[in-house]
């Protein structure tokens, strides 16, 4: 196993291996000064009194506000903080810049694949648990489909919307309303970790910036692809817009249905579960609101 990930109790300790290329040993030092700045922000904010319990501290912002932060702490020359227990850290809601998402990202193929088989161990138990043989043959390679499943259903935690976003914010002189609409949303609840799955409407009213329409979709997907509430999703997708190109509004609709209510019979098949979230424009002006919900319920 390199040793380019950290381990929990020392997460901010330099990587030292020889073997890491040169770009991947940049990205983790980046990734590392993130962490650090992201704690040192953390530590002020203790001293203030502003976090007092381990599980309170919630922030507004969205990993694109947090890369920010972080990114301006780190030119600021915000040095490494002391190591302050995982469950100290607070939650910015986004799971990121979580240790364990920073790990995921920067780690090497070996760690990877020792990621893999611990995963395929846990399964095993699980597969155990529920009283099947792990070991006949049907099930034999299923702890590994599994873990690479479940990577791919959470690979969200790798991805950073700022990074996704930022070559694709052009000015124009647009400010009519744009809507991406029936964007699939695949994602994971966070309280049974079964599918909740359905479509996601995004609209915003530029104000000098646009974004690039895939984007726009992509951002949907980051954020659906690690385990989520929908509500939290459909808040971060548009805080994310309203953040990287201050738009006049943004609305977001999202409808799905969740596997642990359908399948359990707490919710009738058909049914699904709608949030919104609206911001700027959307929210004080009630027209644009109802155009909005009339332009994505038509024409489906
Ligand atoms: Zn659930």
């Amino acid at each position: 196993m390199s040793n380019s990930t950290s381990t929990p109790t020392a997460p901010l300790a330099p990587s030292s291996s020889a073997s890491t290329s040169t770009s991947q040993a940049d990205e983790i030092a980046e990734l590392r000064a993130m962490l650090a700045a992201a704690n040192a922000r953390l530590s002020g904010l203790q001293q203030q009194g502003a976090i007092t319990t381990t599980a309170a501290a919630t922030t507004t912002g969205t990993a694109a506000a947090a890369a920010a932060a972080a990114a301006a702490a780190a030119a600021a020359g915000g040095g490494p903080a002391g190591a302050i227990p995982l469950s100290r850290r607070p939650s910015t809601g986004l799971s990121w810049p979580s240790v364990g998402a920073l790990e995921r990202r920067a780690e090497s193929r070996e760690d990877n694949e020792a990621r893999i088989e611990r995963m395929a161990a846990a399964v095993r138990e699980l597969l155990t648990c529920i009283g099947e043989d792990p070991t006949r043959e049907g099930l034999l390679e299923t702890p590994y489909r599994m873990a690479k499943a479940l990577l791919f259903f959470t690979k969200g935690y790798q991805e950073l919307p700022t990074e996704i976003m930022n070559n694709a914010i052009f000015v124009e002189d647009h400010d009519e309303m744009v809507i991406v609409k029936n964007i699939d949303v695949f994602s994971m609840c966070e309280h049974h970790m079964v599918p909740f799955i359905g479509k996601c409407a995004i609209g915003y009213i530029p104000n000098k910036k646009v974004l690039g329409l895939s984007k726009v979709a992509r951002l949907a997907e980051i954020y659906s692809r690690r385990l989520q509430l929908q509500e939290r999703l459909t808040k971060q997708i548009a805080v994310a817009i309203q953040e990287s190109i201050d738009p006049q509004g943004v609305a977001v609709v999202v409808e799905c249905s969740h596997m642990c209510m359908v399948m359990r019979g707490v919710q009738k098949s058909g049914s699904s579960t709608v949030s919104s979230s609206m911001l700027g424009v959307f929210r004080s002006d009630p027209k644009t609101r109802e155009e909005f919900l009339t332009l994505i319920r038509d024409n489906k």
